[in-house]
């Protein structure tokens, strides 16, 4: 209202002083006197009016109703003025009613466009803005100036008596107009000055609101519980994420202490929370993790900071700011758990074991085992099955191994691959630990049923102790390893504790990996062939050939030494390649002197087996040397045979060529028989530890005769292997099996001994 009237004055005085001053501009033949009630009225009305008009143009929104309503006040008042004004001149004045109208009209249009103009650019750009403003005041000044003077070209004056005019004024026509435009001119100016000081100051406290709202709104929309407190432990101000992160109500922020919120702390962390919030009260910036019970139970996890807040140097109060970070500990946990179990079995990892084992070192431990666990034949299983298999498999073995096991003191970890450690604390003995892995290798050793399968895998485990068997970790590991392998090289499935002997056979079989590398480059291998023969007539009808390694200094090697350290390094490929061509070379030999028309057999581990290619591998070797494929045998195991499908599918393209296949070891690879008749299978080499006591044990003999009827059942060939002595011999024969292979007849015996002792009669070009 105070803005308006200001307005209004300034408007009424500015339009009123250009009337007055363009009257004394006006000269007139005669001296002119005014009535000073009338123009005291005309300065009235203008400024009444104006109020009126800016009154009702002075709002949000202007609609057409308002614009008009002002645009008519103002043109009214400013008609009005100037007619009071004329009529306060003491002289007879008449008016062309034409031009009168028009005058008006101008003050009407005048105004309205006025006002729609300073409305219509109220709002945008500040110096665009006083463009405009300054473009409609012009057009307010024109218009005002243009009413006045059609006004005053509408009139007509005429000199009254001068009896009539003696009571009024006369004005001073030099100073006047100065003073009365000064005048106004102060009016306005002060005026403004006005708004200008008054902005400034409703700017500055405007300010200062909004920034106090912007305060407010960072406390009462965080997304953090804020509480602050006062030195008396009172909570003086909460916000809505504080009831919400504790589930205390409104209420209870409104009327309880900081104290009452304590017993709400999860109970593990109450008493530090309270010892950090009162180093708050201190002045001290307190940072820490905490956690609270819910209203609705859960557990809430915060990290909390506690701001002291501090006026004028002095400590008054403390802010608690509590951020909710449960998702964030459980992601956190989530993250720790992965880092430190295996993904696959969900057991703790070399990761962890690692840092257990390790933990128990540091600490002194009084004593502990550490054992490392290896699953014999998991290679083919995942060979064989492919990895999916293999996973499920490695799933069932780590829960049957768990089962074994409890308790915190012993720790079950999976190091990666088939390799499991077992971590036992010191209070159990030697005799325990033996206990725990014996129940290991027995459960283990129950089949496992995989795609319509059973399989039989065993455990093979080395123990080590501390500290007598290693003062570190990495040491104890590296004993338990050796132990494992002793069992592994002993026919595996067993335990075995480290002993200082282990450690120089390992030392031996490092340096015979080292020197392996060497020995096919350096030509230090050679093939002993083993006669078989048929026991009817004495005569030869195949050899075995095995292969022997003449080491420069360690002397004849036999293949069980050896071919385990091939498989595991890989150098098996390189080396089962140089005996399949060395072997077919050799009986190609033979075959070109004039020797017998013999099958040569060579041995296959299960990684060529299952090498991509096989076959044409295989025939590439026999092209290369000119054998004839119906005189190789190639000599596989079961074990090889898991997944018939995957050996089906080997094994056809191997005989549609003509290559004659052997099952050797028959009997002791636990897989079951009905796969047999599936599969394209030549011959059963019936193994030797079935024929060593053939001829006291009566299972035994059992046994052989079953497989020897099933043979030609099925009809296949069958070869004994391993018979010593002729009552051997005469059981085998009694059983209707002819075919021998063993020291009865020849040990293996090189290539020339070969001829010397079986190829009689031959022809002189033979041999080497
Ligand atoms: P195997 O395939 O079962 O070969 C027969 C083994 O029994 C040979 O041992 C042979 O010397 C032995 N033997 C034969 N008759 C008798 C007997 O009457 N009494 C006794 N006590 N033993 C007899 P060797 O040559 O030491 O070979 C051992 C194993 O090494 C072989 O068992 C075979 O699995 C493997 N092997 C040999 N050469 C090769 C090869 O070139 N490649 C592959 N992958 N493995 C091979
Ligand atoms: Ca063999
Ligand atoms: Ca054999």
């Amino acid at each position: 209202m105070l803005w308006i009237l200001f307005g209004a004055a300034g408007m009424g005085l500015g339009v009123w002083s250009m009337h007055f001053v363009g009257m004394l501009a006006f000269s007139l033949s005669m001296s002119v006197t005014y009535d000073l009630v009338k123009v005291l009225l005309s300065v009235v009305v203008v400024i009444a009016a104006s109020f009126a008009a800016l009154f009702v143009v002075g709002r949000r929104r202007l609609t057409v109703p308002h614009l008009l309503g002002g645009g008519v006040l103002l043109a009214t008042g400013i008609s009005a003025m100037h007619y009071i004004g004329m009529a306060s001149m003491q002289i007879d004045i008449t008016y062309q009613p034409v031009v009168f109208v028009l005058s008006i009209l101008i003050a009407l249009v005048a105004s309205l466009v006025a006002f729609w103009l300073s409305f219509y650019f109220r709002d945008g750009n500040e110096r665009i803005i006083v463009w405009k403003k300054l473009g409609s005041s012009l057009i307010m000044g024109a218009a005002v100036a243009g009413m006045h003077y059609t006004g005053m070209y509408a009139a007509r004056f005429q000199m009254r008596e001068p009896s009539a005019v003696s009571h009024g004024i006369v004005l001073n026509h030099t100073f006047l107009p100065y003073f009365i435009a000064g005048g106004t001119l102060l009016t306005l100016g002060l005026s403004i000055l006005g708004i200008f000081i008054s902005n400034r100051f409703s700017r500055k406290e405007s300010k200062i609101l909004q920034n106090e709202k912007w305060y407010r709104s960072l406390f009462d929309n965080n997304q953090d519980g804020i509480i602050s407190i006062d030195m008396n432990t009172r909570i003086i101000g909460f916000n809505s994420s504080a009831t919400r992160i504790t589930g205390l109500s409104h209420e209870w922020f409104l009327h309880e202490t900081i104290a009452s919120l304590l017993p709400h702390i999860v109970e593990e962390e109450r008493e530090r929370t309270r010892e950090l919030f009162l180093k708050s009260l201190e002045g001290v910036t307190q940072n820490y993790n905490t956690a609270i019970i819910h209203q609705d139970g859960r557990r809430v996890e915060l990290s909390v900071v506690n701001v002291p807040v501090e006026l004028d140097g002095q400590v008054v109060g403390t802010y608690i700011i509590a951020k909710d970070v449960t998702e964030e500990a459980a992601a956190k946990e989530r993250i720790q758990h992965l880092a430190f179990h295996d993904e696959l079995t969900g057991m703790p990892n070399r990761r962890m074991f690692y840092q257990a084992l390790n933990g128990r070192i540091d600490n002194r431990a009084e004593g502990l085992s550490v054992a490392v666990i290896d699953i014999d034949r998991f290679k083919l299983i995942n060979d064989s099955l492919g990895h999916t298999y293999g996973d499920m498999f490695l799933q069932e073995v780590s829960r049957r191994m768990e089962r074994c096991i409890h308790g915190d003191e012993i720790m079950l970890a999976r190091m990666g691959g088939d390799e499991f450690t077992l971590l036992v604390d010191g209070r159990y003995g030697k005799d325990e630990v033996a206990r725990f892995a014996e129940r290991i290798i027995e459960d283990v050793a129950v089949p496992y049923r995989l795609k319509e399968n059973d399989f039989y895998v065993t455990a093979s485990i080395g123990i080590a102790m501390y500290p007598q068997d290693g003062e570190d970790a990495v040491q104890l590991l590296k004993n338990a390893d050796t132990a494992m392998y002793e069992v592994k090289k002993n026919g595996k499935n067993g335990y075995q504790f480290y002993t200082g002997e282990l450690n120089e056979q390992l030392q031996e079989k490092i340096e015979l990996e080292a020197d392996l590398r060497q020995a096919i480059v350096r030509n230090q291998f050679v093939l002993d062939y083993q006669p078989q023969i048929r026991a009817d007539d004495g005569q030869m009808i195949g050899v075995e050939a095995l292969v022997r390694w003449h080491h420069p200094s360690k002397g004849i090697l036999s293949p069980g030494l050896f071919i385990p350290i091939a498989e595991e390094t890989g150098i098996i490929y390189e080396l089962g390649t140089w005996v399949l061509r060395e072997a077919c070379r050799q009986m190609k030999k033979w075959h070109d002197a004039g020797g017998p028309l013999i099958t040569v057999s060579v041995n296959l581990s299960s990684q060529q087996f299952h090498q991509p290619n096989l076959s044409s591998y295989v025939k590439g070797i026999l092209e290369e040397t000119g054998l004839a494929p119906h005189y190789l045998e190639l000599e596989i195991t079961e074990s090889m045979m898991m997944d018939p499908v995957v050996s089906t599918g080997i094994l056809n393209e191997l005989t549609d060529y003509g290559i004659r296949i052997s099952l050797d070891d028959f009997g002791t690879g636990y897989s079951s028989l009905s796969y047999l008749k599936l599969l394209p299978i030549h011959k059963l080499k019936i193994d030797r530890s079935f024929i060593r006591d053939i001829t006291e044990n009566r299972n035994d003999q059992a046994i052989v005769s079953t497989i020897i009827s099933m043979a030609q059942h099925l009809n296949m060939d069958v070869i004994a292997e391993g018979i010593e002595t002729k009552d051997q011999l005469d059981i085998l024969m009694d059983n209707d099996c002819s075919k021998i292979q063993g020291y009865y007849y020849s040990r293996p015996l090189p290539a020339a001994e070969v001829e010397e002792a079986f190829f009689v009669p031959m022809r002189n070009d033979s041999g080497k």
